[in-house]
């Protein structure tokens, strides 16, 4: 009986992994492998298909520690008993790996941010609706539609605008784990806001104000 086609795929894949990109790299998986992973940074992005850390910083195996999560939320510290899957990446990035910094990437044509824009207009919950963890997860998104509302009313329910807005949110929730806080104060830990355009494949940066720039897509010699 043949494989299911997504298996085949599967297999597919990680063949043509071994015969170039591993065998390019045999060397460094087996040296991180052994010693463990080091990285530098944290990078926190959607569980979107189109948004991979990896290949758009063209990483090598043990350069990023990736978060993925569905519109890449940071949610605000909350000590509580919980499974705070999100929560415990991010303190074992600072705690044990002491990575120099923490990039929250956004990213255009948000589904998650799609559907907190939906749910703007269908307020009343029905009763006995079927519980969703999505609806819950994307309710963090409050703060930042609100921050967005008080900074340029025109664009609030916009999905660029909010898209940016949740980056904005994730690095302030982050700035409410203590561990982060005193970590940025000491001058050990940096944050930074980033986005990625999916059509044209273009990185942006935030600045200090928040506001997104785009990176230089090709070296200047
Ligand atoms: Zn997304």
């Amino acid at each position: 009986m043949s494989e299911p086609k997504w298996k085949q795929n599967l297999i597919t894949g990680y063949q043509n992994f071994r015969a170039k990109p591993y065998k390019r790299h045999k060397d460094l998986y087996e040296e991180v492998g052994k010693l463990g992973q080091k990285p530098d940074i944290m990078v926190i992005a959607c569980s979107d298909s189109r948004v991979n850390p990896s290949a758009i910083f063209n990483a090598y195996p043990g350069e990023l520690f990736i978060l993925r999560n569905v519109a890449n939320i940071v949610p605000p510290y909350d000590p509580s008993a919980g499974y705070h899957g999100t929560s415990t990446a991010i303190e074992f990035a600072v705690k044990s790996l002491q990575v120099d910094a923490i990039v929250v990437m956004g990213h255009e044509s948000c589904g998650g941010i799609s559907a907190y824009l939906a749910s703007l207009g269908a307020e009343e919950k029905q009763e006995n609706a079927e519980h969703s963890f999505l609806s819950d997860w994307i309710q963090i998104l409050d703060a930042a539609h609100e921050n967005l509302l008080a900074r340029n009313t025109e664009n609030a329910d916009s999905q660029r605008h909010l898209e940016y807005a949740g980056v904005r949110q994730s690095i302030a929730n982050l700035l409410s784990f203590p561990f982060v806080e005193q970590a940025v104060s000491a001058g050990e830990l940096s944050l930074l806001g980033a986005y990625f355009s999916i059509i044209e494949g273009r990185l942006l940066f935030a600045d200090d104000e928040g506001e997104f720039k785009e990176i230089p897509s090709e070296k200047v010699a």
